[in-house]
């Protein structure tokens, strides 16, 4: 079979390159892709934008492509699934009406509150219905976010109520364009966050790994927040018990909710949660997606046949299916380009990909372009590669993807040195 990928980031070179290593694959399309999936074995890119779901339908439609697979939200939330179905043509994603649960955090919020499933207390309000009180009224922290999508960007944790109002007020103003008419206020959660990620069609969930990211740009989580630095899988915070109370509490409930109003759940469904001391979840987000980067380091987990487990989802089978998981960890570390989460200088010139590639671990390329002229792989935007490691233990996984960074050299590269840092330091309790 023949497959299409939309996107170009480094989650879409980890769906790519799993994809291509199915029996069942004669080749893999990425639209648009990056240097690393223009290099991948069975791989190539189309130079057609992810955005653009007319062009994508035709290109689908003319490399007679089998199964196509969503990697960004954007197209999710602006209908692409929609498009295809129209088209008669395959399509793992949710559709436009159930991919609100990323596109509208107050839709995700009232949503959650409807099927009483564990979140923090909010309100929403656009400018002319916001009201001040509202704030001064609550306990801060306090958590000021732009309902629409704001590329992980539109989340402020006000620590005062002046500095919430002026959230709220840069938000009203266009701070986040459309994505902040809508204002959602809410409940600062204490915790330790989780990711929870599960494949759907429409009734039945399979749960994928679990895993953990590292939202902040520095060390010692510190300094801006960016897309994620890093993000190891599984997440040891997520006992079996754990396991079980989130589909019961979070998973089961959210799909048995869209389904009874009429936009059944088909895709990747993300749950970014926060587990309170006491053990319970509570949801912080849904993303109708994968996340970058979990989604690499969890990829070279899975042993089971994705395209495989992708229609069976379409066909409503997934409770038939089993997933075979590697017992190991990985590990992701995102090698990010200078001034990132700021503005950054693209075109310089990536060395050691050829050493890097000898290792153990896998490189998956983000913002990366091949340069014709100079016959060069360059970078292209902030979050640049993932080197990915695995080992026995969090340490040994750590390690594998540190030789790969320490092979890779760029003007102006920056990682952190600290990825897995916590399930580190509980894996050296736990061996006291
Ligand atoms: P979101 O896009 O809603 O997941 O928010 C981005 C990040 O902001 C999350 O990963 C959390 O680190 C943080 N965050 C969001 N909502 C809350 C909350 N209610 N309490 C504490 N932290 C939060």
């Amino acid at each position: 079979m023949r497959i299409l990928i939309v996107g170009g980031g480094g989650r879409e070179h980890a769906l790519a390159w799993k994809c291509a290593a199915s029996e069942r694959v004669r080749d893999v399309i990425v639209a648009p892709g990056n240097a690393g999936t223009a290099s991948e074995a069975r791989v190539r890119n189309a130079a057609v934008a992810a955005e653009d779901s007319a062009a994508l339908v035709a290109l689908a439609r003319t490399e007679r492509v089998d199964l196509t697979i969503i990697g960004p939200e954007a197209p999710l939330v602006a209908g692409i699934v929609d498009a295809f179905a129209a088209a008669g043509l395959k399509c793992f994603g949710p559709r436009a009406a159930a991919a609100r649960l990323e596109g509208s955090k107050a839709f995700s919020k009232q949503f959650l509150q409807r099927h009483r499933i564990p979140t923090a207390a909010h309100a929403t309000f656009t400018r002319a219905s916001f009201d001040a009180r509202y704030v001064m009224g609550h306990r801060t922290p306090i958590v000021v976010k732009a309902s629409g999508l704001a590329a992980g960007k539109g989340v402020i944790i006000a620590a005062s109520a002046p500095e919430a109002l002026a959230a709220v007020e840069s938000m009203f103003a266009g701070e986040f364009g459309a994505a902040g008419c809508e204002v959602v206020i809410e409940e600062f959660l204490a915790g330790e966050e989780v990711s929870f990620i599960v494949m759907a069609d429409g009734q039945h969930a399979l749960p994928l790994a679990t895993s953990q990211d590292h939202k902040r740009r520095d060390d010692g989580d510190r300094g801006p927040n960016t897309g994620g630095m890093g993000a190891y899988s599984p997440a040891p915070l997520v006992t079996p018990a754990l396991h079980a109370r989130i589909m019961r509490e979070v998973i089961e409930p959210a799909l048995a909710g869209l389904a009874a109003e009429g936009m059944p759940y088909t895709g990747f469904l993300y749950a970014g949660l926060m587990i309170a001391a006491d053990g319970a979840p509570q949801v912080l987000e849904f993303n109708c997606r994968l996340g970058d980067p979990d989604t690499q380091p969890l990829l070279m987990l899975l042993q089971s046949d994705l395209p495989n487990l992708c229609a069976a989802a379409l066909d409503g089978r997934l409770h038939e299916v089993e997933v075979q998981w590697d017992p190991r960890v990985a590990l992701g570390v995102v090698m990010a380009a200078a001034g990132y989460p700021g503005t950054v200088t693209s075109g310089d010139a990536i060395e050691g990909l050829d050493a890097a590639a000898r290792l153990p671990g896998k490189v998956f390329h983000g913002a990366t372009r091949v340069d014709a002229a100079r016959g060069r792989v360059v970078t292209s935007g902030g979050r640049v590669l993932c080197a990915v490691g695995m080992g026995d233990s969090v340490r040994a996984a750590q390690s594998q993807a540190y030789a790969l960074t320490r092979a890779i050299h760029w003007s102006g590269a920056q990682y952190r040195h600290d990825i897995g840092h916590r399930a580190a330091l509980r894996e050296n309790i736990e061996a006291r």
